[in-house]
């Protein structure tokens, strides 16, 4: 009879909010599951449980660097993603985002390995078009306190598209719109974060601008469901979508279309924890930050048969469950 072996998988950014929740959903897909973060802002303790497992591993390395290894599958997480984190090294968000591409391609190249890549809604800046489409192609500034983000995470996509088509590297990129949840460090910056951790410590929840700017929030359980199901299809099923598809490329949105004022995501929280002495707050807007954001999911509805189960309702009680029951007040 013939053994049959896991398939391996290696999870940049692994030991970070979603790249922890995307290593346990493989493990317990069945795969053998390498995970490589520098803890620039991702952390061992949210893996702690998974480093007794025989078919895990960790290893402390700076994707900027390159990596080597025999992988079926890269999932390429890595990079800084609150506004706070990836503007307090812009530097290194761009050589995260643009080498440590590099690095996963080449390697994905030279072992025939499959590829997804996060990217993200940033890519489309602040909007012009509502909701967004992936034939949208974005309104970004290129000096500005976002840049190093907006425009490090559209040269990987453009690092995915043309390894693709110059080297026929299997590639398939995600467009993420915000996700949130368990995992998320309590300091993390991102605004459903902050509004939890202030509103259980009963500290002014800080709305930024006039708190009328839109976001769509995506619980990662969700997104984690859509990232294994575009790893799964066939690469001639890819092909046959960029074939079709306006863009030629193979890029989905994945996000929760529900769109949300903040100032509508503050009074949610505040309605959750109804013993909180919080009271909004506004605070300056910090430059280019998105006016209205939500994702049309029409791509990859018909591409892999998936939309967010998730409303932000029911994610925000598990997100509220986790900040209290981890003892992070
Ligand atoms: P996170 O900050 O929790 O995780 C990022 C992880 O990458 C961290 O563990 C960090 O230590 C690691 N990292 C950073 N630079 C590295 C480097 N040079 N080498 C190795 N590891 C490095 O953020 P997250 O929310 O889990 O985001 C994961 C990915 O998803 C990122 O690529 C992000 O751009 C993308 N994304 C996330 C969202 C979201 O709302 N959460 C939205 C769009 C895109
Ligand atoms: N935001 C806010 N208060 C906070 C943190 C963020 O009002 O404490 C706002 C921020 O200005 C933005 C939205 O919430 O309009 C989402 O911010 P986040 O940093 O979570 O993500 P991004 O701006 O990258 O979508």
């Amino acid at each position: 009879m013939e053994l049959k072996l896991p398939k391996k998988a290696l999870v940049t950014g692994g030991a970070g909010f979603l790249g922890s929740h995307l290593c346990r959903r493989l493990l317990a897909d069945g795969y053998e599951v390498t995970a490589v973060d520098s803890l620039f802002t991702g952390a061992k303790k949210n893996i702690a449980d998974l480093l007794g497992n025989v078919r895990f591993s960790f290893v402390q390395h700076d994707i900027t660097l390159p990596y080597r290894g025999q992988f079926d599958e890269i999932y390429n997480l890595a990079c800084p993603a609150s506004p706070v984190h990836y503007q307090r090294n812009p530097v290194e968000t761009m050589k995260t985002s643009v080498l440590g591409m590099m690095n996963m391609l080449e390697l994905a190249m030279n072992t025939k390995a499959k590829l997804l890549h996060a990217s993200t809604s940033e890519i489309y800046g602040d909007p012009l078009v509502h909701p967004q489409t992936e034939s949208y192609w974005g309104n970004v500034n290129t000096v500005g306190m976002r840049s190093c983000y907006d425009e490090g995470k559209r040269c990987a996509e453009t690092l995915c598209a043309d390894y693709r088509r110059e080297y026929g590297v299997d590639v398939r990129m995600v467009r993420i719109f915000n996700t949130y949840g368990p995992n998320m460090h309590p300091q993390d910056g991102r605004v459903i974060s902050n509004f939890i951790m202030q509103a259980l410590r009963d500290e002014d929840i800080t709305l930024y601008g006039d708190g009328l700017q839109t976001r769509s929030f995506q619980y990662c359980d969700d997104l984690i469901e859509a990232m294994r199901r575009f790893m799964e299809l066939p690469r001639e099923t890819v092909d046959e979508f960029c074939a079709k598809s306006s863009l030629g490329a193979p890029v989905v949105n994945t996000g929760n279309p529900g769109e949300y004022t903040i100032r509508e995501l503050a009074e949610e929280v505040l309605c959750q924890l109804p013993d909180s002495k919080s009271k909004l707050a506004f605070a300056p807007l910090p430059s280019d930050d998105p006016k209205r954001r939500r994702p049309d999911i029409t791509l990859a509805k018909e591409l892999l048969g998936w939309e967010p189960k998730v409303a932000l309702r029911e994610g925000l009680a598990r997100t509220i469950e986790y900040f209290r029951s981890a003892g992070k007040i």
